[in-house]
């Protein structure tokens, strides 16, 4: 198979999403699209005319996520004939949130419950809010399950779920040849993926994280190539990295709870991430990822919640562990 990479432009500080060209036997499929904006579509367009192709010739779209950036086009590529493929658990939850509009107002609130004050939420509201001025609807024309073996223009994969960053997230395995993995957003180069514990999503997202991670490491595989930046020739040292940094994260997260004063999630999410320099998206990624490093210490029993008189749930660390 050929793989021609598409650098595809995102109005977000991370600026961009990688596509992929899959060229195989039986013609042309893509792996992700790039968010619903012009200026990704005419990338998207022109990169394809540079291989020679035009949308109408794309047979499928495999979309690796629930975020946006990874299948905002899938609706016009579906009007351009072609069919659109999608892990069923993350299917289900796009489907949820185009349902129900009150889906983003409700995990805002479970933020505010948490004791995040308004003007902070607020421009998380707005981050929301602008994600879905940019998400036309659309269904899929086949979901896939974990181990699934898919054909995608005649190139065999494995499809492997590998929930954390999202519940249902899915790699593609290449069965022959070099090997290949398109990891979507489940191991990026230069960044973490951002894992968030968040409504309607994982109760142990970081948990199902580290054990998606292990799924992936060992495979034996060649170079992976990730939504966003370059391709990893090794990919499991870079998984080794990921790893290590969630135990700093987590050990950064332990020195900032205190034993006898129980602390809020702002301060102890500031104190990690620093939310001044974040803006209203990042800060809602910083939220939601400080409350997924509480969940898994929790379950470790390393640390416990509880609520103060307001009502605010407050974090402390446990004293034995
Ligand atoms: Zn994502």
């Amino acid at each position: 198979m050929d793989l021609h990479r598409l650098t595809l432009p995102l109005p977000l500080r991370l600026n961009h999403l990688n596509a992929y060209l899959i060229r195989g036997p039986a013609g042309c499929a893509l792996c992700d699209t790039g968010m619903a904006t012009e200026p990704a579509r005419e990338t998207l367009v022109a990169g394809l005319a540079a291989l020679g192709l035009a949308p109408r010739d794309l047979r499928q779209v495999f979309v690796t996520h629930f975020h946006g950036d990874h299948w905002g086009l899938a609706p016009f590529l579906q009007g351009e004939g072609a069919r659109v493929l999608m892990p069923r658990i993350d299917h289900e939850l796009i489907q949820a949130w185009f349902t129900h509009p009150d889906y983003d107002r409700r995990a805002v609130e479970s933020f505010r419950e948490l004791g995040v004050p308004e003007e902070v939420l607020a421009g998380s509201a707005r981050a929301l809010a602008g994600m879905r001025a940019v998400s036309p609807r659309f269904v899929a024309d086949q979901t896939v399950e974990d181990d699934e073996l898919v054909e995608l223009a005649g190139v065999r994969f494995r499809v492997l779920v590998t929930p954390g960053h999202t519940p249902g997230h899915a790699c593609l395995e290449e069965l022959e040849g070099e090997r290949r993995l398109l990891c979507g957003d489940h191991v990026l180069p230069q960044i973490t993926p951002n894992i968030s514990r968040d409504l309607g999503l994982l109760d142990d997202p970081l948990g199902a994280y580290r054990a998606a991670l292990a799924r992936v490491r060992g495979r034996g595989l060649g170079t992976a190539w990730p939504a966003h930046g370059g391709p990893m020739t090794n990919l499991d040292g870079r998984i080794d990295e990921i790893l290590a940094h969630h135990r700093e994260r987590a050990e950064a997260l332990l020195a900032l709870l205190d034993e006898r004063e129980p602390r809020p999630i702002l301060a102890l999410c500031d104190g990690l991430f620093g939310l001044r320099k974040l803006d209203g998206w990042e800060t809602w990624m910083a939220l939601g990822e400080t409350r997924a490093h509480l969940r898994a210490l929790e379950l470790e029993g390393r640390a416990s919640a509880q609520r103060d008189a307001s009502g605010t749930l407050r974090f402390r660390r446990e004293t034995s562990a």
